[in-house]
């Protein structure tokens, strides 16, 4: 089977910013991702697809050689690229680099019993401040535990399950049908092999119980809305002692006052006086590590772009820190008293002086009106 065109695969032009295919990976992967499609074997294809497009594109040597020779430019990277990777990562707290890659890493993969506890997901938010540092986060999480009267049997103290006697412990029993036998889970035993005679009290025989428990979550520098972290073991107890499923904790920064976040770069807008816009200066620029001095040049226009380099974040998958933008925008004086009205229009006298040359844009601005109309 031949591939499809990556670009086409995330629905997304063959220019698109980074954002834009984070995007598109983000609503395939939302869309086709095997826990919302349990045992749907096109949307795990699907899901593969987009995985694999978007560990090219995002990638921007892989995308280059990608753009240029296809297929064939990036072949063997990206395929296949599932497991491995997480496997034995499922420590406390550990993060994973891959937006959904954790999910077929280490202890969450593979077939699961069907017992086996239901997988928690707690969003937590933060503020960006906690998002670029780190930080370490109580959370309560309601889950079901283990019962601690039983230990898990779902037997009364001092009673034991006992086998149940309509499929002799084999959970399944043989039914005949005209000329079949067919073999179908116990009826009463509901296919565990055991009963419960005497149930404990304290979980009704279910062996876990009800609770809510307070977690401490070590969230690692540089996470960023939608970044998860796998507490393996922590989520739901299964029945009657099966192993616990796990719990995702899922990070959402709020939105900050002062910066906006695209990645590791982050982004402000600083106003700035007309005066010190024509003069030039120096302004007191906010940093998420204390103010910093940045110098103006004079003839500074309004909506110049000034870059700090360094002072952005550094993501939680390592590289380069990135850097903080300021836009610079000039305000326009409000509330003048009448003594500084007239300044501004001795100010303005003494411009007219010089003809073309205080406002350059503006004089080829009305030029090229001029010129629009002109050509009617
Ligand atoms: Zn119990
Ligand atoms: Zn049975």
């Amino acid at each position: 089977m031949s591939k499809r065109d990556y670009y086409e695969v995330l629905g997304a032009a063959k220019d698109a910013s980074q954002q834009d295919l984070k995007k598109a990976y983000r609503r395939l992967a939302m869309k086709y991702h095997p826990d919302r499609n349990p045992d749907d074997e096109e949307a795990l294809a699907k899901f593969k697809e987009a995985k694999e497009a978007y560990e090219v594109l995002s990638d921007e040597q892989k995308r280059a050689a990608y753009d240029q020779f296809g297929h064939a430019g990036v072949n063997g990277q990206g395929a296949g690229g599932f497991g491995g990777g997480g496997a034995g990562a499922g420590g406390f707290g550990d993060i994973f680099g891959d937006i959904f890659g954790d999910i077929f890493g280490g202890g969450g993969g593979g077939r699961r019993g069907p017992s086996r506890g239901a997988d928690l997901r707690y969003t937590l938010e933060l503020s960006l401040e906690q998002a670029v540092r780190g930080c370490e986060e109580k959370i309560r999480v309601p889950t079901w535990e283990s019962c601690g009267t039983c230990h898990g049997s779902g037997a009364k103290e001092g009673s034991q399950p006992v086998t149940c006697s309509t499929c002799g412990g084999a959970g399944q029993v043989r039914m005949q049908q005209g000329f079949f036998t067919v073999q179908q889970a116990c009826p009463t035993c509901k296919g565990e092999g055991q009963i419960i005679e005497d149930p404990c009290g304290s979980c009704g025989g279910q062996g876990r119980v009800q609770n809510t428990k307070t977690l401490s979550v070590k969230i690692p520098a540089g996470v960023d809305t939608g970044d998860r972290i796998r507490l393996a073991g922590e989520g739901e107890a299964g029945m009657h002692g099966a192993p616990a499923g796990d719990l995702y904790v899922q990070v959402a920064v709020r939105e900050h006052d002062i910066f906006q976040r695209d990645g590791t770069n982050l982004y402000c807008e600083v106003p700035i006086s007309f005066v010190d816009a024509t003069l030039g200066g120096e302004l007191d620029v906010p940093t998420l590590s204390g103010k910093v001095k940045l110098k103006v040049p004079a003839e500074t226009q309004t909506g110049r772009m000034f870059r700090l380099r360094g002072k952005g974040v550094k993501s939680v998958r390592g590289g380069a820190t990135g850097d903080l933008l300021c836009k610079v925008v000039v305000e326009t004086p409000v509330k003048l008293s009448s003594e500084q009205k007239d300044l501004l229009r001795k100010f303005q006298e003494s411009l007219e002086g010089g003809g073309d040359r205080h406002n350059p844009r503006k004089t080829s601005w009305f030029e090229g009106v001029k010129r629009f109309f002109d050509a009617k």
